[in-house]
């Protein structure tokens, strides 16, 4: 198995067989792209300088030297497999370059824990699916009917809405309970105030590289070239005001004020041990949403909730990426089938991530069964919504022999509402 000069322990999300992007603040205030390995980081604005880059795809590039990865990831895949085999060469434990040079060393690696992450890609674009079969029937037994919790497109198409990019922010951003109108149970008028009902969506999202050009769709079979990698997405809902707003054209301020993303891009590259098939589809999707072969990512997910009362953290729900019905494939190309056009850095969520049994529900709204089945912490606390002070850690990783690839967490903590 491929090791690095670095030590890495065997549960440590970022082993040499992932090497995620993300970017992080210089101590000159500057961003610069970096990798994870271990507890460190990689920067590899550094390693661009020095010339560690010099394939044929990224030669003269300098795709490392910018502030965002968007042109990077505009590249395609032959860029892409090149500079993960440059970064593999140079910190495999084989290779003396970077190892031996305690110079290079000081000015090229860090401490994770002593760096800030940054954003690390411009996303242009957010659109949010809603492609778990579990969640879909959960909500749709809540509040229509759970004999035909499914609406009849669902199956047919990835159904999905535009959202919004400019509130896409870092895990560990804190944010300010949002404010709305909601609808009071048995009344026929709104009010204006801070959203009770709070909720987490678990999702993991997929970022575009090479975009297309208007009006010419992405077959489903090349689908794959265009996926550059996944994050940990946390689509932030407030449900009351969700609840009153939604119909007919679907969520807007429910979902338009945060969307927490992890800070590391793990790409697909890494996670291609971790592929399996999927199950086939009835009834059959229509021949432009047909895949020779459809397939997904084993990825273990979490959802941790940490209260401000006490230090534990408690485990909420356990789920996996593996669960989602239609693939991120079949989204792009029902996505772009009009000809819209995508763009390098566009980032899609999968929708929330429920699995089968009741412990894997992706939200509080399934997880409390819309109020109805408050959660009990060890601490003794009862949740059915978010409480100020409450925040929320998902993680995810694929468990690989000897390795996991993993994404680290994203986190983000409710403050009380603005005065
Ligand atoms: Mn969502």
């Amino acid at each position: 198995m491929l090791r690095s000069f670095i030590p890495v322990s065997p549960d440590s999300h970022f082993p040499i067989q992932n090497l995620p992007y993300g970017a992080y603040k210089t101590g000159s205030g500057e961003i610069h792209l970096c990798s994870a390995i271990g507890d460190h980081i990689i920067d590899l604005f550094v390693l661009d300088e020095e010339g560690f880059f010099d394939g044929p795809e990224l030669k003269y590039q300098f795709v490392f030297q910018d502030s965002t990865l968007n042109y990077f990831m505009s590249l395609g895949k032959s860029a892409w497999v090149e500079a993960r085999q440059t970064l593999q060469h140079v910190l495999s434990e084989e290779t003396p370059t970077l190892r031996d040079d305690e110079l290079l060393r000081g000015r090229a690696i860090k401490k994770q824990e002593e760096v800030e992450l940054t954003m690390p890609v411009q996303i242009g674009d957010y659109t949010d699916f809603y492609s778990s079969k579990q969640h879909a029937r959960n909500v749709g037994s809540m509040f229509r009917d759970p004999e035909n919790a499914l609406l009849p497109n669902w199956k047919y198409l990835p159904v999905g809405y535009h959202g919004r990019a400019s509130s896409i922010v870092l895990s560990g951003t804190k944010l300010h309970r949002p404010k709305g109108q909601t609808i009071p149970k048995n009344s026929d008028q709104p009010i204006f105030g801070p959203s009770k009902n709070l909720d987490f969506e678990l999702e993991v999202g997929f970022l575009t590289g090479p975009g297309n050009v208007l009006g010419e769709p992405i077959p489903v079979d090349d689908a794959d070239d265009h996926i550059f990698g996944l994050v940990l997405v946390n689509d932030w809902s407030a449900r009351d005001i969700q609840k009153w707003e939604y119909q007919p054209l679907g969520p807007f301020l429910a979902k338009n004020w945060a969307t927490s993303i992890s800070p590391w891009i793990v790409t697909t590259e890494a996670l291609q041990p971790f592929k399996i098939d999927c199950p086939s589809q009835n009834p059959k999707p229509l021949p432009y949403l047909h895949q020779k072969r459809r397939t997904t990512f084993d990825i273990q997910l979490e959802v941790l909730l940490k209260t401000e009362r006490s230090e534990a953290v408690h485990k909420i729900c356990t789920s996996n990426f593996k669960h989602l019905y239609w693939t991120m494939a079949q989204q792009l190309a029902h996505h772009t089938i009009t000809g819209c056009n995508i763009q390098p850095g566009d980032l899609y969520g999968s929708g929330t991530i429920s699995g089968p049994t009741e412990d894997s529900f992706g939200s509080m709204l399934e997880l409390a069964w819309k109020g109805t089945k408050p959660l009990r912490l060890s601490s003794g606390e009862e949740r059915i919504f978010l409480e100020d002070g409450d925040e929320v850690i998902m993680t995810g990783f694929a468990q690989g022999d000897g390795c996991r690839v993993g994404f680290g967490e994203v986190k983000g903590k409710i403050l009380p509402p603005l005065k």
